[in-house]
Order: structure tokens, then sequence, then C-alpha cells
């Protein structure tokens, strides 16, 4: 038999139930809500931490984010990664991944591939609009949002209807693009699929692992118009658009403020979803042109999710690891695999990558944290989930190293309940996900005390085995690596595009 190929998409902020195969009901994604009827689609996949940096490292290579230390970002430059191990397995390996600069090479992502694209071609400059979220940004809007939050005070009731007043005279005064296109931040699916046909093309009858990120859904949400229309909803003006997004960036404003143009928001991102669905279709179209569809293992998953007010946040900062951050969809079509249901224990994004090999019949590295779950997928039997999800908070640049040594926040998840904590204030969360989904009212302190004493346990095995496991060598080339990138450029030049 023929060895199967793999590719895997990454679609940067999707969060699990705004996909159709997991019950959402606006039409997001007809072409993956219909692969899923030959795939597994696995209802509890959560992500090893949040966001994209605190993902990845699970990912591609298997391994918890803070395994090497708070300091050390990205992969090493020896560490095994789903790549390093197909590529030396005599695969073709390419990836195509639209301008996220924490899966560049910097952070040591490119190690195993034949041909690494990123669309990085600049130095990446700071968002405007993410900036204004942080607290030392110097851009109009932030210099705009502190005129008018010394200006409220003093009006009282009229400083609401006021500063919405203000705030939109400001937008129409600053030109806007004549289309959508114009104001995107990150090369849209269509672009990163293009150039994945053109790579498939030139590679022959080799098997081939093919990894892609996608940005679609990622703030600023400017989707295609396209794919507005496709879910049958009313074109958006660029103005509109705009306004929108610098809106939902303000940091002056509280949940209830924000709450108003929530749904105007979300269609925005979904669209991006929409279009992301589209091109899937496209790219899967292609390789059945080819007959590559036969042979090839196809995942689809997510980094994190987005907040929209779930807990009054938005966007996707390093914070309380709540559902809709670290529950992603996760899609898995294996051929010559019937479809079986999978069970619904969490499955940690640890496992993925040896779950990838097995399928393709591959062993995988001794490195490997997570052990492959495909045995358990195939038959569909249960298996004993718990996931455990890690990040540092309040790193929201981590171009600064300095940056990163905040407190770590730390859930263990298992099928119905869920611990977090927060390592500053020292506080502890265990939420009853079948009674409170939500996570909105945490279980008193006095209550469920064996299954906190449980979780607990975990928690403190995952830290000692974190500083026990640690590999000095692994983290000291992880470290020197990024430092010698460093010195290549000014510092002033990294500054955070996306999180
Ligand atoms: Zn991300």
């Amino acid at each position: 038999m023929k060895q199967k190929s793999i590719m895997l998409v990454t679609v940067d902020c999707l969060r699990a139930d705004h996909v159709g195969f997991m019950g959402y009901e606006r039409p997001t994604t007809p072409f993956l809500d219909s692969l899923a009827n030959e795939s597994f689609m696995v209802p509890a996949a959560i992500v090893a931490g949040a966001p994209t940096y605190y993902s990845f490292p699970a990912i591609l290579a298997s391994r918890y984010p803070l395994a090497l230390g708070r300091d050390v970002l990205g992969l090493g430059p020896d560490e095994p990664t789903l790549a390093s191990v197909l590529k030396q397995a005599g695969y073709s390996t390419a990836s195509f991944g639209a301008a996220n600069p924490y899966i560049s090479a910097r952070f040591g992502y490119e190690h195993g591939f034949d041909m690494f694209r990123d669309f990085l071609e600049d130095e990446p400059a700071p968002l405007p609009e993410e900036e204004a979220s942080t607290t030392n940004g110097s851009g109009w809007g932030i210099r705009l949002n502190r005129r008018l939050q010394k200006i409220r005070p003093s009006m009282g009731r009229l400083g609401t209807v006021y500063d919405e007043l203000y705030f939109e005279y400001c937008q129409r005064a600053t030109p806007v693009a004549d289309s959508l296109d114009t104001l995107r931040r990150f090369p849209a699916a269509d672009v990163i699929v293009d150039h994945a046909c053109t790579w498939l093309a030139s590679i022959g009858d080799a098997p081939f692992f093919l990894w892609l990120h996608l940005m679609d859904p990622h703030s600023p949400y400017y989707p295609k118009e396209a794919a507005l229309k496709f879910m049958g909803q009313h074109p958006v003006t660029p103005y509109r658009a705009r306004y929108l997004n610098s809106y939902w960036n303000r940091s002056d404003l509280g949940p209830q403020r924000f709450a108003r143009h929530r749904a105007e928001v979300v269609a925005l991102y979904d669209a991006g979803i929409r279009w992301v669905d589209g091109q899937m279709s496209r790219l899967v179209e292609t390789l059945r042109g080819s007959s590559r569809w036969d042979d090839c293992i196809f995942a689809i998953t997510a980094d994190h999710g987005e907040e929209f007010l779930d807990h009054g946040g938005r966007y996707h900062p390093p914070s309380r690891l709540m559902e809709e951050l670290i529950h992603v969809p996760l899609l898995l079509r294996v051929p010559g695999s019937a479809k079986k249901e999978v069970a619904k224990s969490p499955f940690s994004m640890v496992h993925l990558a040896p779950t990838l090999l097995d399928a393709a019949q591959l062993s995988a590295p001794a490195a490997f944290e997570g052990r492959s779950h495909w045995g358990a997928l195939r038959q569909g039997a249960s298996f004993d989930g718990v996931a455990i999800s890690e990040c540092v908070a309040g790193c929201t640049n981590p171009f600064r190293s300095e940056n990163r040594m905040g407190p770590r926040v730390l859930s263990v998840r298992e099928a119905r309940y869920k611990l977090v904590l927060d390592f500053d204030p020292q506080a502890e969360n265990l939420y009853d996900l079948d009674v409170d989904p939500g996570e909105l009212s945490p279980l008193a302190p006095a209550a469920q005390k064996p299954v906190r004493r449980r979780l607990l346990e975990i928690a403190r095995e995952h830290l000692r085995r974190s500083r026990e496991q640690r590999d000095p060598r692994t983290r000291l080339q992880a470290r020197l690596s990024e430092l010698q990138l460093e010195w290549k450029k000014p510092a002033d030049q990294a500054s955070p595009v996306a999180h």
C-alpha cells in the first residue's frame, strides 16, 4: 500500500462552537460539514496553551509550551517535530503560513520543511488595533481613546452620547479604502491555497507533509466580501467594517458598551471562517483531480479560539484559559478508515502529532510528550482524556523576553470538571461543565473536594515533570537561536503583530 501523505490545516482563532459540524447554526462551514461525514470529529479537542505562541509547540512538537521554561518561546533547532520526522521518513515537506510572526523562522518553525513560506517579507510592524488593547501604544486610535477617557467623567450621563458622536466624527474624518481587500492585514486563504496547489503540482508522486496556517478569522476582522454573500449576509461597507474594528479595539470601554456591536463583529469573524471553508473545498478538489486525495490524511484544527465578551474579554490574550479560548474544532480524515463516533473526553493537542504519525503507520520519537490515540479513534473506543493547558498571564508581546516572565496560568480539564489555577493571585477555580458549560460560576471551595484534590494532583505532577524533564540542551539551543536572530536586527523592529 502506498505511504499516506499528511495535510494539516490550522486556522487561527477558530472557536469550536463556530463551525457547523460542532452545531453552529450559521452556515460557516458547509464544505467541512460534508467532509465530517467521512471524518473523525473530535468533540473536545483542547489546545495545550493560548494564544499562538503557547499553542504551537504542542501541535508541531507534541510538547507543552512552558516545558523549556517561561523565557523560551518557540521550538529548539534540534527538537523533533512532525515536519522533521516526516522529512526523515522521505516525505516532501512544505509550510505556507499567512504571516503570523509567532510561527516564523525566528521561533524555529521552519525546521524540517523543504519549503517554508511565512509571508513575512517585511519586518513585522505593530497593528494599531491590537496595540490599543495594551497600555503602551501610540497610534491615533490610542490618543483618541485617552482623550475620550479624560473628557467623559466631567460630562456625567451625557459623556456616553458625546464620546459615541466624537468617535464617529473621528472615523469619518479619516479616509477609508474602497474595498475590504485593502484593509485586510494578512494574506487571505485563497493566496495560501494557491501557493499550496503550485507546490503540490511540483513534487510528483512523493508522499508529502503540507502544513497551512490561515489567518482569515483573526482580528482585525476584514473578510472577503464574497464570504458574507455566501452566508446570505448584507454587504458591509469598508467604512462600517473599519468603524466596527476600531470600536471593538477601544481600551476605554466596559463590556456593556461593546455588547451593542457584538453581533456585527461576530458576523465579520464568521465570514472569515466561511472563506476558509470555501478554500478548503478548492484545495481538496485539486487533490482529488490528481488522485492524491485517495492517500492523504487531512486534519483541520485551530491554535486557539476567540473571546466575544463571553467573560467580558475580546480577542485572545493569554489569560484565564476559558473554553472559548482552549476548545477548538478537530476534524481528522484518514483514507481507508470509516468514520466512528469519538469519545467526549478531552483530547489534548499534545496527542495530535503522534496520532497523525500513527495513522500514517510511522512511529513517533521518544521526545514527544503525547501518545497516539489512533487506535482508540479507529475502533471508536473511549479514552481517559485529561487535557492540560498553560500560558503566562499578560504576555502580549513575546518579542520582548521580559514580557514572558509573568505568573503561569494552568488548567486541567476532564470531561466534566475543569480546574483553573492562576498563580497570581494564587486563585483556583473549579467548574462543573455539565451544569455550567459557560464557566460562569465556579464551585464553592468546599464543594467536590475529591475532584479538586484529583485535579490538583494532576497539576502538581505536570509541574514536577515539566521541571525535572526539562532538557537543558534543547532549552539552551532554543534560547541561543532566538538571541542570534535578535542580534541581527534593531530591537525596535521587533513588534507584536498578532497573538
Ligand atoms: Zn493564534
